[in-house]
């Protein structure tokens, strides 16, 4: 496919672009202050920061090109109806990495077995929303009062724990992200799955599993 990645030369762009163009996509890099053009692509990528998101996409779709975004921090219902008057696919993961995904959804079933729990999300400092997405989508699906808690600090990528508590003992269900290329493979999922999904908003990369 011909692909657009907005922040291309980001920590995850970095990562990512050479895993799609070995996959045999074509990927033109857009940055911050490149004229977001898109037009006759057949899909655009964006991991950016929650500022830039919207209107990467806004201009992405105003193009006539689907989005897949693993930008965080940012609400993308009022977009994912342009996208859906438009006939195109908006789909936004808070985490593209399989073993985060397969975390959610052992963490959901424990869930249903345990009075309580609380969500530890650790990530490299330079991330700026707090908590994650993939800790608020967790907390989500655990349901009640989940807490999470957020660390940031240097050295670490991201790391998602979840400590569920009952009479006399402990479940911890943890997941570690140790290099970035983790992401690649949800997006290259999400590229293929892209057109069979609806025209609109579609969330998460547990619904292409
Ligand atoms: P990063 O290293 O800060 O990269 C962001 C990149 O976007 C930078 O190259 C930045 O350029 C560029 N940028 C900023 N505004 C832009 C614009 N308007 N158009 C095009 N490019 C623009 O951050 P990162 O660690 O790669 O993470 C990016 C985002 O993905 C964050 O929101 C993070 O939370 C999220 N994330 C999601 C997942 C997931 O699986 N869903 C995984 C990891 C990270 P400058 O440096 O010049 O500003």
């Amino acid at each position: 496919m011909r692909l657009a990645v907005f922040g291309a030369e980001g920590k995850v762009g970095r990562a990512l672009v050479p895993v799609l163009e070995r996959a045999g996509h074509e990927v033109r890099g857009i940055e911050i202050g490149d004229e977001p053009d898109v037009r006759g692509l057949d899909a655009a990528v964006d991991f950016t920061t929650p500022e830039a998101a919207p209107e990467n996409v806004r201009a992405a779709l105003d193009q006539g090109v689907s989005c897949i975004v693993g930008t965080t921090g940012w609400d993308a219902q009022a977009l994912g109806e342009h996208a859906r008057e438009r006939g195109l696919r908006l789909f936004v993961a808070p985490n593209f990495s399989l073993g985060a995904v397969l975390m959610m959804r052992f963490a959901e079933q424990a869930a249903q077995y345990f009075p309580r729990a609380e969500v530890i999300e650790l990530h490299g400092e330079a991330k700026k929303d707090a908590p994650s997405g993939t800790a608020r989508m967790t907390a989500e699906l655990i349901g009640g009062d989940t807490i999470i808690h957020s660390v940031r600090l240097p050295g670490l990528v991201a790391h998602q724990e979840v400590i569920f508590g009952g009479e006399g003992q402990l479940l911890t269900i943890r997941h570690d992200t140790t290099a970035r290329e983790s992401f690649a493979d949800g997006v290259l999922l999400a590229l293929e799955k892209l057109p069979e999904l609806s025209p609109g908003l579609t969330v998460g990369l547990e619904t292409l599993l």
